[in-house]
């Protein structure tokens, strides 16, 4: 016969006479692991090192017991329901029931009338046993399911990352290709589009990952919404106008100031919008209005689209939920949107909601936004970033991609600067003392010296005297704050278009 494990041993709690005892030598000669208690404390101290089944004499449910015993059964995890029996004095039948019920603070309670027969115990005590061990099995599976996930959200964010280094070089090899004229607009066309869509799903993917393992950080300022909402509706004309839907922002008059990170507030605006186009068909109508409403801002996103219905209504909020629409796939989207729209609201200590009337009826997505306290208002305008400047410019790329190297040399020289190139992190700082340049564009992952370093000797060699940014693949806020820490200006996310990589380079300016 085996030996039962720890977690199959039966606790008993009889603090007086020889019941407990008896009581455990009767399950010992079955075979089965008894372990006598005589204080509460000591039951915890046991039931914390692992037990099948609990097993106590009315009598010992004395004060404390509620507390200790209760508490500890109230906070048992999700996999966790412990059998409990307690053995009574024997009473009438209705004394029973009523018994049961104030002992429901124990969970799992049975209870067993004196005299109790050695059959009787053996038998309830053994199917016990038999269901905690498929509680543990559950929490095996669970265990399992949680370390999956884990590995599957560190998968996602390492594809996420490996996936924007080649679209940051096909992005920008795009626009100067675009730039020069070349005799295929067309089929061009199709490449922009289709790799500004790659690059918004691995960015979904990066952010939904970092989400769900609670890595985003907000980077709080005054936002004045109202403008935030018109540049963001302006910002998805192009994609409403190709879909022939119509999109039209309805804002009353008036700012409306919120605190939050605008950076995550536009992202939250572009999900809904970019999905109210993309489930109404050609010839409909998109509305985001935006008004005030008892300290709340409240934004709304409404469309005449396919609508949604009532049990699908709080369940698109969850990670990688799509309703079956009957559409076909080519709308694309991975499920992420709104799990990351619904996750930035409520770090913004605000909610979201969907209402629809139903299939065919459209829906609408309500945001609400606790209202900035006058407080937390800007003094003075905005941190005026430089004006910008289009002179020509020394600017000296490294970056240990060749490809990487070639289209960013296309590009800068494009815009009329002057390019010097290295490809790891000495070299890069050789060729800086050689070519003496204005702007340093740094990838971050370079052999030799990583770009956070080669960013911290070039600062601490030359000073503020030559402008630092840094153009990777690791997007978050938090590698923006690293990266900003080691002495950059700027930091720049892969893929990056030119007309970006232009204003960041017009807008440097050594001396500011
Ligand atoms: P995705 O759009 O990538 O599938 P989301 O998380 O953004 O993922 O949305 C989840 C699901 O919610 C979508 O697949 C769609 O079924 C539904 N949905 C979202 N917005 C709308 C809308 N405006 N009208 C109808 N259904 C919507």
């Amino acid at each position: 016969m085996t030996r039962p494990s720890q977690s199959e041993r039966v606790l008993v709690l009889a603090p007086l006479g020889r019941d407990a005892e008896v009581a455990a030598a009767v399950l010992r000669s079955a075979g089965l692991a008894a372990v006598v208690c005589r204080e509460i404390r000591t039951v915890l101290e046991e039931l914390r090192a692992g037990a099948a089944v609990l097993l106590i004499a009315q009598e010992a449910l004395g004060a404390g017991a509620r507390e200790g015993i209760g508490e500890w059964i109230a906070h048992q995890p999700p996999w966790s329901d412990l059998p409990v029996f307690v053995v009574t004095g024997g009473a009438p039948r209705q004394d029973h029931a009523r018994a049961l019920r104030e002992l429901s603070w124990l969970g799992n309670v049975l209870l067993l009338d004196r005299p109790l027969r050695r059959a009787t115990l053996l038998s309830v005590v053994r199917s016990a046993i038999r269901a905690r061990l498929r509680q543990y099995a559950a929490r095996e599976v669970l265990a399992a399911r949680e370390r999956e996930v884990l590995a599957r959200d560190q998968f996602l964010a390492m594809l996420g990352h490996e996936l924007r280094n080649p679209l940051g070089a096909i992005i920008l090899a795009l626009d100067v290709i675009d730039r020069r004229g070349v005799a295929a607009p067309r089929q061009l066309d199709v490449v922009r589009r289709q790799s500004r869509q790659l690059s918004r799903l691995v960015d979904d993917l990066l952010d939904v990952s970092r989400v769900t393992s609670g890595k985003i950080t907000l980077h709080h300022h005054p936002v004045e919404l109202a403008a935030l909402v018109g540049r963001a509706v302006e910002a998805q004309q192009p994609p409403a106008a190709a879909a022939g839907v119509s999109l039209r922002a309805e804002l009353a008059p008036g700012e409306v100031p919120v605190l939050g990170d605008p950076v995550r507030i536009e992202q939250v605006i572009a999900n809904l919008v970019g999905n109210a186009i993309k489930y109404t068909r050609p010839g409909g109508h998109v509305t985001v209005g935006l008004e005030t409403s008892g300290g709340d801002a409240v934004l709304r996103v409404h469309d005449d689209g396919i609508g949604l219905a009532a049990a699908d209504l709080e369940r698109v909020f969850d990670t990688f939920v799509q309703v079956d629409s009957g559409l076909d796939r080519a709308r694309g989207g991975l499920g992420l949107g709104l799990t990351l729209v619904k996750t930035l609201v409520t770090m913004h200590g605000g909610r979201v909601r969907a209402d629809s009337a139903g299939p065919g009826k459209g829906s609408t997505f309500t945001v609400r936004l606790p209202l900035a306290s006058p407080a937390d208002r800007p003094a003075g305008a905005d941190r005026a970033a430089a004006a910008p400047d289009a002179r020509p410019r020394r600017v000296l790329v490294i970056d240990d991609s060749p490809d990487n190297r070639e289209v960013a040399q296309s590009a800068l020289e494009m815009l009329g600067h002057e390019v010097c190139l290295a490809g790891d992190g000495p070299s890069g700082i050789e060729e800086a003392f050689r070519c003496n340049p204005e702007v340093v564009v740094i990838d971050i992952g370079l052999p030799g010296l990583d770009g956070y370093e080669v960013a911290r000797r070039l600062r601490a060699a030359r000073g503020r005297g030559m402008v630092l940014i840094a153009l990777t693949g690791y997007g978050q806020p938090d590698d923006r704050q690293r990266a900003l820490a080691a002495g950059f200006d700027l930091h720049l996310t892969k893929p990056v278009e030119i007309d970006a990589l232009r204003r960041a380079i017009e807008r440097s300016d050594p001396s500011a």
